[in-house]
């Protein structure tokens, strides 16, 4: 059995769970229910970042303390993706007793082999962005981000010896050419890579930031981000026993939005080199969702809650349009408009109209019992069996290579071709010839094979509409593995249709 970890990148508690996050979320859930379904056992990581300036000050505005501020933070996101139905098997905070200690753990060991050093820092700091600016990457002296002023501040700080580990790190992502991918990424890392890397400032003294792990050698020092907010990935499967890191850590699939890739790509690599443990498997990076009305924020009302969005659309709905629109790795456009535009035409009238098509009629013409198949199948009977044979094989190929809306495409292509073989063998029609009726329940019969297969390999971007396929086929327990032809024996009853997904009615364009 191969085993396979995927892990989202820790949210950062300074927001409340808005659209960027559940994509990153969906994709990981639909990746290892998919994993899953081939066979594969999968363990998915999610969690919570909590430390640092803007979460102390978040909490100071709110007048409550940092660890009452994160812990109703992470809560939300946890609750979330409950909500969600997301399939997570660890949600992990920073602020957890056994992340902290692991951290202190590698930052000691990476201290004691000399990777460590105590040196002069000096630069423009933004609160905002928690980063130092050089001076030419301001704009008129401003944050480019937040367009304020930041502080020169100077003082002595920790720094990681990341620029030794650059020529090994070159060598890694040369000699690996999908270690981060798309493509576009990994060609802007190596871009980058052709400057030469600076060390990494990696603490703040306690005069200014209590709200981080100590640092295990210096009590007067707090680390800051990168090996607090990093090392999460390895120190939750740590926490699961010896056995748990060593076989599903080198498979690791971190799935992250590109404003993270720099941090993942070189920094995380790096750290894991000095701590003398494996690199992951792979870095999966996608692009932004992008808002018809502007950047998404508060002030324009337009940020995209996913509970929101459940309760207006039903969650596989939202979930089938997330990875229908979007290309991984690319940026793509969201608004309702088109959101809705997919329920009508890819869920309600293909998906659902098929399937209440087909239960209507087995109900009608034979009040739901299963009628037996002949041994010699008609040509398009057979065409159909092999349409979705091979759409599951592309849909295979598809998601190991992360093309989750190419995948939905092939599954579509092959329903597509389920409606035309409805029109071809017109049961409607020959049920009026009572010569016909065995053919009728034939027909019907690869149909109920039709809708028992999309129970299948909808599951993984679907999962409730899957179980609610499988409620009406009375087949809850169907372990998956009949071949087609073998799902149903003869004199199974299954339930009468009802509407999955509803049509959205719009309002007329003006
Ligand atoms: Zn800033």
């Amino acid at each position: 059995m191969a085993r396979i970890y995927i892990t989202t990148p820790l949210y950062y508690v300074n927001a409340e769970p808005h659209l960027g996050h559940t994509y990153t979320t969906v994709v990981a859930d639909t990746l290892k229910r998919w994993h899953q379904s081939i066979g594969d056992e999968a363990f998915l990581l999610t969690g919570t970042d909590e430390h640092g300036d803007k979460i102390a000050q978040a909490a100071a505005a709110n007048e409550t303390t940092p660890k009452e501020y994160a812990d109703r933070i992470s809560g939300l996101f946890r609750s979330t993706w409950d909500n969600c139905g997301i399939a997570y098997d660890h949600f992990i905070r920073t602020t957890d007793e056994s992340h902290q200690s692991y951290v202190q753990k590698i930052l000691q060991k990476i201290y004691d082999a000399g990777d460590i050093y105590f040196g002069e820092y000096g630069g423009f700091y933004c609160y905002g962005c928690e980063r130092f600016y050089t001076e030419k990457e301001l704009v008129e002296g401003r944050c480019p981000d937040h367009q304020t002023t930041p502080e020169y501040i100077s003082e002595k700080n920790y720094f990681f010896r990341m620029s030794q580990y650059q020529p090994h790190l070159l060598e890694t992502i040369q000699a690996k050419p999908d270690l981060i991918r798309p493509e576009r990424y990994r060609t802007e890392v190596l871009a980058f890579l052709r400057e030469p890397l600076e060390d990494l400032c990696i603490s703040r003294p306690t005069s200014r930031l209590q709200w981080g792990i100590p640092l295990p050698f210096d009590a007067n020092y707090v680390t800051y981000v990168w090996f607090d907010a990093l090392l999460n990935y390895v120190s939750a499967l740590e926490y699961r026993g010896e056995d748990a890191l060593q076989t599903f850590w080198p498979k690791a699939q971190h799935l992250i939005a590109k404003d993270i890739l720099k941090p993942h790509a070189i920094y995380w690599p790096t750290m894991l080199m000095a701590a003398g443990l494996p690199l992951y498997d792979h870095l999966n990076v996608h692009g932004y969702w992008v808002m018809d009305s502007g950047k998404m924020s508060k002030s324009l009302g337009n940020v995209i809650r996913p509970l929101e969005m459940k309760a207006r659309f039903g969650m596989d709905a939202f979930r089938y349009f997330l990875l229908r629109e979007m290309a991984f790795g690319q940026d793509a456009k969201f608004s309702e408009d088109a959101l809705v535009t997919r329920i009508n035409a890819d869920l309600a009238n293909n998906l659902g109209n098929l399937v209440s098509r087909v239960l209507a009629m087995q109900q009608k013409y034979f009040a739901g019992i299963v009628q037996p198949l002949s041994s010699a199948w008609a040509a398009e009977d057979t065409a159909l069996r092999d349409t979705f044979a091979h759409a599951e094989q592309e849909l295979n190929g598809f998601m190991a290579d992360l093309q989750f809306h190419r995948a939905l495409e092939a599954l579509w292509s092959a329903l597509d071709h389920a409606n035309r073989y409805v029109v071809q063998t017109a049961p409607f029609t020959l049920v009026k010839d009572p010569a016909k009726q065995s053919r009728v329940g034939e027909v019907l019969h690869h149909l109920l094979e039709v809708v028992r297969t999309l129970s299948r390999l909808l599951a993984p971007f679907m999962p409730d509409t899957a179980r609610q396929l499988r409620a009406l086929l009375a087949i809850e327990d169907d372990p998956w593995k009949a071949p087609w032809g073998q799902g149903f024996v003869a004199g199974h009853k299954i339930n009468p249709p009802k509407v999955l997904f509803p049509r959205i009615e719009t309002e007329a364009k003006k």
